[in-house]
């Protein structure tokens, strides 16, 4: 029986991993399966931040020539593994950083396995987790750090522009060069949309915030603060059809089409923010601890990483639908590795 298991390997698995490991817990950390479903879903090993080119926000990583470093801290074969890194990166990647977390992590003896794990059992000591292919994992605490996927919209042309100007964090994105100064859009008509489109009001004066119904769903003070913002105009019922762009430049335009028939509209812009919600990783968890109305895993103690379960911890996005970046993704790994250790210590 292990002492604790670490589900999920993106910022707070991996972290995780640290804090536990050093606190001689010996973690397992489970990192998902590389499978053409979990491709699809963009619910890959390394999460999240590796979907990402550039990552200017993440603490310790200003610009500057990460080549030695990288090559002394990975391995070699782990190293070959990682993308080409884009022509004008400064810092570090999105893939170079989590593999630099999950080097510090098994450097202090993370043990790793790569498997999905599919359903779980809490009900009584040891907790059992169930993996794709038929492993039962058997533990006294659990470290959930399985993230949320942000939603799409499904074109190819937006898979086509990911990281050239398609983005899904204007937090994270909105500082790059390429988008200031710059017309943008924002997709959808939540809180989310609307503060992204608050924020990227920094950067640039011209902001399209566009929504398929005649309402906006954010709550009303939210709605009144966007509408009176000169920099942001809202175009109502429209859907995007096409993002255009070139290999060039990445993206150069969207082509929008009517949700009321009115006819085709084409806006130039440099950049279009996805805000239409997360989908937490969680099927796996229904019925077991409680999750909030969203599906994300619900905390009862403020600020802690306790879960409805005893000796269930978690950390990261998957219980959290406000901050989600890798920093605070990170910072609840460290948390929740921490809880595990007093919990541990407490039996
Ligand atoms: C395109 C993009 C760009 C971003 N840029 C930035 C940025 O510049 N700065 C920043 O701070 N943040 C950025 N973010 C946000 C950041 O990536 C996330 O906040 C962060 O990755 C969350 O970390 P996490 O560990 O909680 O979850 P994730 O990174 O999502 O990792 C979850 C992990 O769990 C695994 N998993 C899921 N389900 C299971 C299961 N059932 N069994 C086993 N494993 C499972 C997945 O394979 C994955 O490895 C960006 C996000 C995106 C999508």
């Amino acid at each position: 029986m292990e002492k604790t298991i670490i589900i999920g390997s993106g910022p707070a698995g991996w972290t995780a991993g640290i804090y536990a490991a050093r606190a001689s817990l010996s973690p397992l950390l489970i990192e998902g399966l590389a499978t053409q479903e979990n491709q699809e879903k963009n619910r890959l090993p390394m999460g999240q931040i590796a979907l990402t080119t550039e990552v200017e926000n993440f603490p310790g990583f200003p610009p500057g020539d990460l080549g030695g470093y990288l090559d002394s801290a990975i391995s070699k074969s782990r190293k070959n593994m990682l993308p080409p890194r884009d022509a004008g990166i400064t810092g570090v990647s999105g893939p170079e950083l989590v593999e630099l977390i999950r080097a510090q992590a098994v450097h202090f003896g993370t043990r790793v396995v790569s498997d999905d794990i599919i359903d779980v059992d809490f009900s009584q000591l040891p907790y059992k987790l169930f993996g794709a292919a038929g492993n039962i994992y058997e533990t006294q605490t659990v470290i959930i750090a399985t993230g949320a996927v942000a939603n799409f919209l499904g074109l190819e042309s937006e898979n086509r522009f990911k990281n050239h100007g398609v983005s899904a964090c204007a937090v994270c994105d909105g500082a790059l060069p390429r988008f200031r100064n710059k017309p943008l859009a924002v997709i959808g008509g939540g809180d989310a949309a609307v503060e992204e489109a608050e924020y990227l009001t920094k950067f640039t004066s011209k902001i399209y915030l566009i929504h398929r119904r005649d309402q906006l769903r954010a709550s009303k003070i939210v709605v009144k603060r966007a509408m009176e913002h000169s920099a942001i105009e809202i175009l109502w019922n429209r859907v995007p059809e096409e993002i255009l762009g070139n290999d060039k430049d990445g993206v150069t335009g969207v082509r929008l089409k009517s949700t009321v028939g009115e006819p085709v509209l084409e806006l130039a812009i440099s950049g279009l923010f996805v805000a239409i919600g997360h989908t937490p990783n969680t099927e796996f968890l229904k019925g077991k601890l409680a999750l909030t109305e969203k599906g994300f895993i619900a905390r009862p103690i403020p600020f802690r990483t306790n879960t409805s379960v005893p000796g269930v911890f978690t950390a990261g996005d998957v219980a959290d639908d406000y901050y989600r970046q890798a920093i605070s993704a990170a910072a609840t790994g460290c948390m929740a590795a921490i809880n595990a250790e007093r919990y541990l210590a407490s039996l």
